[in-house]
């Protein structure tokens, strides 16, 4: 977000200097500089014993589509907390080890996602009011419940470091065609 008018007093912002980072948004009432702001967010592969990945619909994903777990970080938690908190928020599990994968930048919502790969033991889910439906997917079946793969896709690059990870054959992943995107994620 690219700050127009203070955030704490509502006075219009005014260009300032700052060093190296050029010209910013400054408030002369508070005497604060309003750098752009972005929000911080985790996205969790789960997988379990039998190597079966967690794939949820989300509500910001299109009908027939699944995903891995995703959340706003909030203040005063590590991006690892945010991983683990999000995965017991939303499926019930607990993880026993979460392995950092990266950072991506969605440029769609202004978002830096960091991307987990998680291990939780297989067991039934406990789904939060916001997941409509999770399922533990053989991790080769995974590709084909996910949108197909797209330039800068976090999901499928964490999923692609997962099977690495766990020195897995690479099964298939489709690819999103100029038409699929327009379509998929034109909203
Ligand atoms: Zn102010």
């Amino acid at each position: 977000m690219h700050y127009k008018f203070c955030p704490e007093c509502g006075t219009k912002l005014v260009p300032r200097i700052a060093g190296d980072d050029g010209e910013v948004p400054f408030c002369t009432k508070c005497e604060k500089l309003w750098f752009d702001s972005f929000s911080d967010c985790v996205l969790v592969l789960v997988y379990n014993e039998l190597d079966e990945v967690v794939l949820s619909s989300q509500w910001y994903l299109p009908e027939g589509y699944a995903s891995f777990t995703t959340g706003f970080m909030k203040p005063g938690e590590t991006a690892e907390e945010a991983a683990a908190r999000e995965v017991k928020e939303e499926l019930g599990l607990t993880l026993q080890s979460v392995e950092y994968a990266g950072t991506y930048w969605f440029d769609y919502n202004s978002q830096l996602m960091h991307g987990f790969i998680g291990y939780a033991d297989k067991a039934p889910f406990l789904l939060s009011s916001e997941i409509p439906s999770a399922q533990w997917v053989p991790a080769a079946e995974v590709p084909s419940g996910m949108l197909p793969d797209f330039p800068g896709n976090a999901a499928m690059t964490v999923f692609r470091q997962y099977i690495a990870h766990r020195g897995l054959p690479l099964p298939p992943i489709p690819e999103m065609t100029p038409e699929q995107r327009q379509q998929l994620l034109k909203k």
